[in-house]
């Protein structure tokens, strides 16, 4: 399978290549040149598998030709043998909401599903075979833990995270200093998200530091990430025997949603996909109104959602602009120059065919999570609650299915002042509360970041 950059569609890379790049020479995102269509057969014959099956054969369509069938098969079963669910995802009905739970692996996010598979994959493709790779993410508080359970320990691989110093809940920080192994490191960075993932995005456009380092991504513009959601998409359209249903996504970065927009390409017949935003709602913004304008990043309870650069928005835009590199490009220069960028009538018009987009404030998801506790006695994380309040304005939608994208014990400060109850651990977490944190805090500038992690390699 070929893959070129969204502003270059000259490049051709496999899939090798694009999983350790992670970001495209340029700046741009990768895609693939084909996308696999399902027919309504072959839907039918998908809708028979369970989880691990369905995940190979949809995963498949991406690496085929440098991945066995069968390896990818065995290799998606070890990444799920540590999950709670053997099915790996759950879905629950929780009054009229489909909660669909992707939260039951290691690190308590759905960010897990993913990592875990590409884990499993740094080996298997063996890119750290004859050198030490060290891979380099930017976290908004559970791809930095996800990440750590699934590099930890494994080797000539280094792993680096930068997260934002005192930005992140006190559960995510914890999980992500004290549960790796000696190949991690933890780096605080006085700054915000998009701080770390603009060091992170150019530390790669450094051609000299990149192969210096050898340096590799898992953030979630790294293409394998994305892949592997898809699945759930697939999964649980499958197990809701429904023909109208649609997505409500909690969303920061737009990966994962944007994998519900790629399995819509690939034939299964979503209506909607709904962008839940929190008051960083420049998806909210740039889906009704066409204009990105990335803002100040405002703290909120719901921290793996305080982004303003939606960095896989740009993987959209390229189907919006007919498939035009160089308008992708453009727009692209408009933000760095202006920054922001604007879409026409007939581009939003496009993107509001497949998409909704709502904002939810951290007052509605407050009451969100506490009225569900009320009425279920079933508690939900904040992320997930914006989920629930931006499927509440669509009455005429059919099933929409919430994703659950985290355990609500990630966050349990907010969810005590909520409902005023303490969550205990879910058993499957294997926290150490007393051990020790070891993490290092540096300042917000790239130059840090490259010396720090010289140090470290040296
Ligand atoms: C990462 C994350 C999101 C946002 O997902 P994107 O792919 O960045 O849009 C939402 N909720 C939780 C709990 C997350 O960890």
């Amino acid at each position: 399978m070929n893959y070129f950059s969204t502003r270059d569609k000259s490049l051709e890379f496999n899939f090798k290549d694009i999983f350790l790049r992670g970001l495209a020479p340029g700046g741009g995102l990768f895609l693939p040149a084909e996308m696999k269509k399902y027919n309504q057969e072959e839907l039918n014959n998908l809708s028979q598998l369970n989880y691990n099956e369905l995940a190979t054969e949809i995963i498949f369509n991406f690496c085929s030709g440098e991945i066995k069938k069968e390896e990818l098969s065995s290799l998606i079963q070890k990444s799920y043998s540590s999950f709670k669910d053997k099915e790996v995802v759950n879905i629950k009905k929780i009054g009229n909401i489909n909660l669909l739970e992707l939260y039951h692996g290691p690190t308590l996010a759905f960010k897990d599903i993913a990592m875990q598979v590409i884990g499993n994959m740094y080996d298997h493709l063996e890119v750290a075979k004859d050198k030490t790779v060290n891979v380099v993410v930017a976290t908004s508080g559970d791809t930095g833990s996800a990440a750590i359970a699934a590099l930890s320990n494994r080797k000539n691989i280094n792993l680096f995270v930068l997260h934002p110093h005192n930005k992140i809940s006190n559960i995510q920080r914890k999980i992500m200093t004290t549960i790796g192994g000696p190949n991690i490191y933890n780096i605080a960075i006085e700054g915000s998200f998009d701080d770390c993932q603009k060091i992170v995005k150019e530390l790669f456009n450094e051609n000299s530091f990149r192969s210096k380092i050898n340096m590799s991504g898992v953030n979630s513009i790294n293409w394998a990430r994305i892949v592997c959601q898809i699945v759930y998409y697939f999964y649980s359209f499958f197990r809701l025997k429904k023909n109208n249903i649609s997505f409500s996504v909690p969303t920061g970065n737009f990966g994962d949603i944007y994998a519900g927009y790629v399995a819509k390409k690939m034939g299964l017949p979503i209506n909607k996909l709904i962008v839940a935003t929190n008051k960083n709602d420049i998806l909210q913004r740039v889906i009704n109104t066409g204009e990105y304008k990335p803002d100040k990043v405002k703290a909120t309870i719901t921290p793996s959602m305080d982004i303003q650069v939606a960095s896989n928005f740009e993987r959209l835009l390229y189907y919006i602009l007919d498939e035009s590199d160089s308008k992708v490009g453009s727009l692209m220069n408009d933000l760095s120059s202006k920054s922001l960028f604007n879409l026409d009538k007939k581009e939003i018009d496009k993107i509001k065919k497949d998409f909704e987009a709502v904002k939810v404030t951290d007052e509605e998801t407050v009451s969100i999570i506490n009225k569900i506790y009320k009425e279920h006695q079933f508690i939900i994380d904040p992320h997930t609650a914006t989920g629930v309040g931006a499927a509440k304005s669509f009455k005429n939608l059919g099933e929409i299915v919430v994703l659950g994208t985290a355990h609500p014990y990630k966050f349990n400060d907010t969810i005590k002042k909520a409902i005023g109850k303490n969550l205990d651990s879910p058993k499957h977490l294997k926290l150490n509360v007393d051990k020790k944190e070891t993490f290092d805090i540096i300042g917000n500038s790239n130059s840090e970041v490259k010396n720090y992690i010289l140090g470290k390699i040296q």
